[in-house]
């Protein structure tokens, strides 16, 4: 049987069988290690698996086959140094909760998550919540981040999760599809996720059965139904996703803005901060590249947010 992996709780895995959607509670067998990847998880959120089915000995189906990864997102782990945690796999898109009121998010908060899914191939659409504590003068202003992220190829999205404005046009951008839903504390997202799911409790209630029951589950990344076809990953124990060993010569290149003007620096290894003749910088002097997202890569570069 196969099916996709919808809650891991380190030693227990609830898998969605596929077509019928009957949840299993399951357990690995045997080693699984994929090539180049130093992970402290074999098995993610969203890995699509093979299982035998339940064993009345061991009360759990067997997971005997992982298929390759589409994409995967990582962070640190925090048990093991110098390895990574897989969040979740294969990912059609990643949505980014973000709100200019209270508690605002920062353009280096944005940007970091931007990079990261650049360097992992996946499309992201910036939801700009809690739209009705705003007024013209707050909307003009967060018009003119949506267009310059827009720009960039990252679609934003108005909305207000509380008041459910917007909320039917985020459900038809995640319909049929993956979608990991991230966002800081206090931005919405539970809020946002109990409008598009309104019988959330069951939900999650329901896979939960089938985890482990000695583990307090609220910290692992989960995989919600929307409706048949159409999930949301729920990461609820990630603040941000780390950017993990991005290379400081490899950051300008998840810029989209700056991709394009590389090759065009007097120095092929410019870092594009104090060198004469760099293109980046003399886009930034006239305004094609925006500043924040300049101080965004200087600050990514110096590693002061992020690598320590
Ligand atoms: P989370 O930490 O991202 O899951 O955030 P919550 O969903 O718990 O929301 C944090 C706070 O913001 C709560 O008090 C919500 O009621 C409030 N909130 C969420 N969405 C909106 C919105 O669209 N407008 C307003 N005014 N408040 C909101
Ligand atoms: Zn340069």
């Amino acid at each position: 049987m196969t099916g996709i992996v919808v809650k891991s709780t380190g030693s227990w895995y609830v898998v969605r069988e596929e077509g019928s959607g009957q949840l299993h509670r399951c357990r690995l067998r045997g080693k699984f290690k994929i090539k180049g990847l130093k992970a402290s998880n074999p098995l993610a959120v969203g890995d699509h698996v093979t299982f035998e089915p339940e064993l009345q000995a061991e009360g759990a189906a067997v997971i005997t086959h992982i298929a390759p990864r589409r994409n995967y997102i990582v962070r640190r782990s925090v048990h093991k140094t110098g390895h990574v945690h897989i969040v979740a796999a294969n990912l059609d898109q990643a949505m980014l909760v973000v709100t200019l009121a209270s508690p605002a998010t920062s353009f280096g908060f944005i940007d970091r998550f931007l990079v990261t899914a650049e360097a992992y191939h996946i499309p992201v659409t910036l939801l700009f919540n809690k739209i009705d504590l705003y007024d013209a003068d707050e909307m003009d202003y967060q018009q003119q981040i949506m267009d310059m992220y827009a720009s960039l190829g990252y679609p934003g999205l108005a909305c207000a999760a509380h008041t459910g404005v917007g909320v039917d046009a985020i459900d038809q951008l995640l319909d049929g599809k993956v979608s990991l839903l991230a966002g800081h504390s206090g931005v919405g997202k539970s809020t946002l996720i109990n409008a598009l799911i309104p019988d959330l409790d069951l939900k999650t209630a329901e896979i939960s059965e089938f985890s482990d029951k000695g583990v307090h589950t609220t910290t692992f990344a989960e995989m919600l139904p929307v409706r048949p076809g159409t999930f949301i990953i729920d990461t609820p124990g990630i603040k941000e996703l780390g950017l993990v060993d991005v290379p400081a010569a490899e950051l300008a290149g998840y810029f989209p803005e700056m991709r394009a003007l590389l090759n065009q620096c007097r120095y092929h290894n410019c870092q594009h901060t104090h060198e004469p003749g760099c293109a980046v910088r003399e886009a930034v002097d006239q305004g094609r590249i925006a500043l924040p997202r300049y101080d965004s890569y200087v600050s990514m570069l110096a590693g002061e947010d992020n690598r320590h």
